[in-house]
């Protein structure tokens, strides 16, 4: 048996899931060192910053916040002040629908039937019969797909796992399960849009994903004051108080790969050894750094999620009646996604999210003005240069804004700042996906990368490309996965 001191884990990558791992090893005695080729941890949980203003530039929608806090209490994270900071929004959404009407979402259940009995009469029977179904088979799913690795081909065969999916209806679509419930096409986008926070479509992706749908209402959506990167900032601390070794600037240009063995790292053209590696950046690009062809087996053609178009912005003025997050869904919101997902292609009436953080947190923009991000699913790849068409969208979906939501936006805007898919591949993110591998059958539980490599010994991987999957709180679900299996390994 080794003792876990002696185990010295080198982390590529200070990301969400590198950050969670380092904590949860170091925490258990290994010696940890995080390299990070940018010049601060956090990796997508950053904040997007203007003059003295700053606002997040990636995640702002924090679920499962249980999930977040025990698997930091597990790592021994002191979480007082992050429980602190985490406020409920309630409304959690707004959506605003082509036809003009408007509907909320409520973690509270009597005022969520109440909207639903106000939308559509009748329905909030419908919901509470999708609410019951979903929590069995949440209950039922997460200790199958979500609490486990899939290291095995017959774990994924095995009698337990194809019933667990037969009863998450892995055959239809999020939005075919939604259909099965609701009548109104509008509760039915309320209920699986949400495969969008993942860069997937809700016709297209599998059922099991309406755990989002579920978790989102169970569970609620909440805002981390200050912004959700403040997290980022939080566990910065924690890694140097419990003396984890944060190298930032050290792009690792390569593994050190001995026979079937991963030694080191390589940065700068000098090696550095360790026991063991774990991978954090996207995990196709895994390819590019392991750099030896007899391991490429576990390489194969990935897809890329969706990618975003994103809006920061400051108006110098303020609106009445706002809510943290909104939603804007064009007429033929399935054949627009549809655009997106199929033909790869910009559509001609984009859906767009909306984040207001100053609605919950008034220390984020200056008094008696409005920060605002917005973000456009847009396909990865597309004809012609981002930088025009971005600027196209944007001034299409600020347009549409104006006359749904903000009127005169225009003429109050003081500065606009655009990121597009373009921005996101330089940062690393595979194919200018924004979501890590897009959450196709193909791609999701045994047909995702795994947090062990199954080729290269002493190599392991978190990340939103791997499983579990995306979202800060799976991401840090599949690092305690990880770092769990490592220590077992490496104690025999
Ligand atoms: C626009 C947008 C909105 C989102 N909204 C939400 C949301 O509302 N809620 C939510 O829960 N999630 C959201 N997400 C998803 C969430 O941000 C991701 O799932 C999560 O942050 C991914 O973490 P990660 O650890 O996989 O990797 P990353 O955050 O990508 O971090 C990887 C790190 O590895 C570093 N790295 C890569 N290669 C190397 C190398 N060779 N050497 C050294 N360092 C390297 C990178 O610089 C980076 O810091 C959103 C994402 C985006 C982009």
């Amino acid at each position: 048996m080794r003792n876990q001191s002696e185990i010295d884990v080198a982390i590529v990558g200070g990301g969400i899931g590198g950050m969670v791992a380092a904590l949860l090893l170091r925490n258990k005695g290994c010696s940890v060192t995080i390299y990070e080729k940018e010049s601060r941890l956090g990796g997508r949980l950053a904040f997007h910053r203007h003059d003295e203003w700053r606002i997040d530039q990636g995640p702002t929608v924090v679920l499962l916040p249980q999930m977040i806090l025990s698997i930091l209490e597990g790592a021994g994270v002191d979480c007082t002040k992050l429980k602190k900071q985490l406020t409920l929004c309630e409304p959690m959404a707004r959506i605003h629908f082509a036809d003009g009407t408007v509907f909320h979402k409520y973690h509270d259940v009597a005022q969520q039937m109440a909207e639903i009995e106000r939308a559509s009469p009748g329905e909030s029977v419908n919901f509470q019969a999708y609410m019951t179904d979903l929590k069995k088979m949440y209950d039922d799913a997460k200790p199958v797909f979500l609490d486990r690795a899939f290291l095995r081909k017959r774990n994924v065969l095995s009698w337990r796992t194809l019933s667990t999916l037969w009863r998450a209806k892995a055959h239809l679509s999020v939005e075919q399960l939604a259909r099965k419930y609701f009548r109104d096409e509008r509760l039915r986008h309320a209920f699986s849009l949400q495969t969008l926070y993942i860069g997937g479509a809700p016709k297209g992706t599998p059922g099991l994903y309406s755990l989002i749908p579920y978790a989102e209402q169970a569970f609620g959506i909440w805002y981390l004051q200050g912004g959700y990167a403040t997290l980022a900032e939080m566990l910065t601390e924690a890694l140097e108080a419990c003396g984890v070794n944060v190298r930032c600037g050290y792009p690792v240009e390569r593994l050190l790969v001995t026979g079937s063995r991963c030694e080191g790292v390589v940065v700068g053209g000098q090696a550095y050894n360790h026991d063991v590696v774990v991978y954090n950046g996207d995990y196709p690009n895994l390819q590019k750094v392991a750099g030896v062809a007899e391991h490429d087996r576990d390489q194969r053609q990935w897809q890329p999620s969706s990618g975003c178009v994103l809006l920061y912005l400051m108006a110098d003025c303020r609106w009445e009646q706002l809510t943290t997050h909104q939603f804007f869904l064009p007429s033929q919101f399935d054949e627009q996604l549809d655009t997106i997902f199929k033909q790869s292609k910009v559509p001609s009436h984009p859906a767009y999210y909306v984040f207001q953080p100053q609605t919950i947190d008034e220390t984020v923009a200056p008094s008696g003005k409005t920060l605002l991000y917005v973000l456009i699913p847009v396909p990865t790849k597309i004809d012609g240069q981002w930088s025009e068409v971005a600027e196209q969208l944007s001034e299409q979906v600020l347009l549409d804004l104006q006359t749904r939501a903000l009127p005169g936006l225009m003429e109050h805007i003081e500065w606009l700042d655009i990121r597009t898919p373009a921005d996101a591949q330089s940062f690393g993110l595979y194919g200018g996906g924004s979501f890590g591998l897009a959450p196709t059958w193909s791609q999701s539980a045994i047909f995702r990368p795994q947090i062990k490599h199954r080729e290269i010994e002493g190599l392991y991987a978190v990340g939103a490309s791997v499983h579990p999957g995306g979202g800060i709180p799976i991401v840090m679900q599949g690092a305690k996965l990880m770092a769990e299996h490592l220590l077992k390994e490496m104690r025999v």
